[in-house]
């Protein structure tokens, strides 16, 4: 497929020498059908702002400029610097930003300029979750960005669509599903990625809700949820003793049953929860 008029990866990476690195996280897309798929899931209108964390030799950009896209991108990693201004200068200036930096530590609204974009990556999986996290948890709420597409190992994208008594159900699970509709896209098999991963990989999507269905405070929501899934397969009377409160009372308020386990709950019976918090 043929989405512009760039070289190949397998040349560019060649040609600047972007041998992977395991410590950064590198598992390169290099088939522009998969990319394009990827901004496909995405909806990237003509014109909308994506914010994309990690596009190593730009793979994934490509798919995003050749969509519309105005796209602002995060690199850890020099070395991808010189592939990443090719691809800017293939675009109208100011199509592709590329900020040298590491997106742990990036004040996304200052670089997006205070404008809702849509959140696209293939995330480095050593702080995939990190980011993730950061991004659910953003005050204020609804959040600066419009939606997120991300790939992850399977594992942690099947966290986050569990639904209560699946093994993946977690922490994770509570925090996106409260606030997010979240949808699982598609898989990708190591081999789409050079070099290959030892799992599969998934595609999520998630939106964000206006407001959360159920309410309560995120603090609290945390702290229940870390109680409880702290020892996930003990009853509530026992996992739910560290957080000051007798929890016999806290879930005879809540109208939760003490025997019931941390895997049993759903999102409103955790917000029922940490509403009761002090
Ligand atoms: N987007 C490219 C693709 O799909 O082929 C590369 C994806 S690769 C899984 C992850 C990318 O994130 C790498 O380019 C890596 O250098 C970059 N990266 C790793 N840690 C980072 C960090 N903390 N901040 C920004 N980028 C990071």
């Amino acid at each position: 497929m043929n989405i512009d008029d760039l070289p190949p990866l397998r040349d560019v990476i060649a040609r600047h020498g972007l041998a992977a690195k395991k410590t950064l996280g590198q598992n390169f897309l290099l088939d522009l059908n998969i990319t394009a798929r990827i901004a496909r899931a995405a909806e990237i209108a003509p014109g909308d702002l994506v914010y994309e964390v990690g596009p190593g030799p730009g793979g994934l950009t490509r798919a995003l400029l050749a969509a519309g896209a105005r796209v602002v991108a995060v690199e850890r990693d020099e070395r991808c610097l010189e592939a990443l201004a090719e691809v800017a200068a293939a675009y109208e200036p100011g199509r592709l930003t590329v900020i040298p930096g590491d997106a742990l530590e990036i004040d996304e609204m200052a670089v997006l300029g205070g404008q809702p974009a849509k959140v696209v990556a293939n995330l480095p999986y050593n702080v995939g979750t990190a980011l993730l996290i950061r991004w659910l948890s953003a005050d204020p709420w609804p959040p600066w960005w419009r939606s997120l597409t991300l790939m992850f190992q399977r594992e942690v994208a099947e966290r986050l669509t569990a639904l209560p008594r699946e093994d993946a159900y977690s922490r994770l699970s509570i925090l996106a599903q409260w606030r997010c509709r979240v949808r699982h896209h598609f898989d990708l098999n190591p081999k789409a990625f050079v070099p290959p991963p030892k799992v599969t990989s998934t595609v999520v999507g998630l939106t964000p809700l206006p407001a959360p269905e159920h309410e309560c405070r995120l603090p609290a929501l945390e702290r229940v949820t870390a109680q409880a899934f702290g020892q996930r397969r003990k009853m509530l009377r026992q996992s739910l003793k560290g957080l000051g409160i007798p929890p016999e009372a806290l879930l005879d308020a809540a109208g939760i049953a003490p025997t019931a386990r941390a895997e049993e709950l759903g999102v409103a019976d955790f917000a029922r929860l940490a509403r009761l918090l002090p």
